[in-house]
């Protein structure tokens, strides 16, 4: 697990690049090393305001230790701000994928100034600065620009709040470069480049690697998490977009025509204060069925449970209202787990609806509950659409094709010319 060193974080989790070899193959790990042979020595720092419970949180994580196994050193570090900050920020995020925000005065100056304060904090003498959200957007305004910037947001940018949007754009042209997740979320009239990166998932990580019947069973145990039943697992932080409420529609529809049980798996992120506002509404609309013991609500953050959640489930749900891409549908079809999800944000990326899972409007609960039934009933089906999924996922969305990515962006800002190794 990764620790904090003030405000460092150290996620050295000795992996290399080699240990993917078995799963990309040859042609991937050696392209890799063509690309970054480049860059070797190369200082380069990313910044964001988690280390844990969030998407962006899990794929530093692990791309951190292998840049840094690739001859460039990287360095991770954490914005820290109190709760009122990151209230303003989360509803920052919220108006950024399209609820309209009132923000004051105060709350900008807010913001800005958590920003100019972790900046003394911060010594940037690196080669290249990696912006994550945005939380740290601003910071770039208090630090001596001496190398290039990149602002890497991960939110649904199509329909922001526009009185929003050009407040945090006077910032946002002060990088070198925007890089997004989805070609949908590109603004217009921006004098920058913008670049597209899927987001991507690491294969051997706890939340991904193989795990034993042994293990699994352990997990479960320790989590209450009886097998008796199929379950049926949404795995996302309490928040409205996920829509968890949406979630206990859909099993109510279910639970009707078969025995199941659904688990709502969440833990809690330090820079989301809303999420236990949310938990709560959930609990109390779902009071009797967790009497009943039909529904289970978990908060705690353990990876390796996730694992083994998305594994037993007989269906994976992401009922995302908006959704900039949803690791945890990547994760889920890595198991090789039929998914149903929305037709949202970067989801459609992922599922090509009928072949490697079900994608339904996000709000119909009715088509929604018929798709899980569907699959519940159809084991053949739930099998072909799994095997499809995983396949699809290891073509497109695994941590060595984020990588290359990440080298290929390093070398045009760096002016690097990629050398083939000796
Ligand atoms: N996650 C987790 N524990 C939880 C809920 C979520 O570890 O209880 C992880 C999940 O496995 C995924 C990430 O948080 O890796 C969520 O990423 P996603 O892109 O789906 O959504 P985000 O939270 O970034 O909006």
């Amino acid at each position: 697990m990764p620790f904090m060193d003030g405000i460092t974080c150290i996620c050295d989790n000795g992996r290399t690049l080699e240990d993917h070899r078995a799963i990309v193959g040859d042609d991937i790990i050696r392209e890799i090393y063509r690309k970054a042979a480049s860059l070797k020595g190369k200082r380069i720092v990313h910044i964001n305001s988690t280390y844990q419970s969030g998407g962006v949180a899990e794929m530093i994580l692990s791309l951190v230790p292998l840049m840094n196994d690739v001859g460039i050193e990287t360095h991770w570090k954490i914005l820290n701000g109190h709760t009122d900050f990151f209230t303003v920020t989360k509803n920052l995020h919220n108006a950024l994928q399209g609820q309209p925000l009132q923000i004051s005065e105060a709350e900008k100056d807010l913001y800005v100034r958590t920003n100019r304060d972790f900046s003394t904090l911060l010594e940037i003498d690196h080669d290249l600065v990696i912006i994550h959200d945005p939380q740290p957007l601003p910071l770039i305004q208090f630090c001596a620009k001496k190398q290039p910037w990149i602002w890497r947001c991960h939110v649904d940018l199509s329909k922001p709040d526009e009185a929003l949007w050009e407040f945090l754009k006077d910032f946002v042209l002060q990088y070198d470069r925007m890089v997004v997740s989805h070609e949908d979320y590109c603004r217009a009239n921006m004098a920058m480049e913008q670049k597209i990166v899927r987001p991507a998932i690491d294969p051997l990580s706890d939340k991904n690697r193989e795990l034993t019947d042994g293990e699994i069973a352990g997990l479960l145990a320790k989590y209450g998490v009886p097998t008796d039943r199929p379950l049926i697992t949404q795995i996302s932080r309490f928040d409205k977009w996920k829509d968890p409420e949406g979630v206990l529609e859909v099993f109510k529809i279910v639970r009707e025509r078969t025995d199941c049980r659904l688990v709502l798996c969440g833990s809690m992120a330090p820079d989301d204060p809303e999420g236990w506002t949310i938990y709560r509404r959930v609990e109390e609309k779902a009071k009797d069925l967790i009497e009943q013991g039909d529904v289970i609500l978990i908060t705690a953050e353990d990876h390796l449970l996730v694992n083994a959640l998305q594994r037993v489930s007989v269906v994976i749900l992401q009922k995302s209202l908006c959704e900039g891409f949803g690791l945890t549908v990547t994760e889920a079809l890595w198991k090789g787990r039929p998914v149903i999800a929305s037709r949202v944000g970067g989801i459609p990326l992922q599922i090509e609806d009928g072949e490697t899972g079900f994608l339904v409007d996000p709000t119909d609960i009715e088509g929604c509950a018929r798709r899980v039934l569907q699959v519940i009933e159809s084991p053949d089906l739930a099998e072909r659409l799994g095997t499809a999924g995983k396949e699809h996922v290891r073509r497109n969305f695994l941590i060595t094709r984020l990588l290359a990515d990440y080298l290929d962006m390093l070398n045009a800002e760096l002016g690097c010319g990629q050398e083939i190794p000796t």
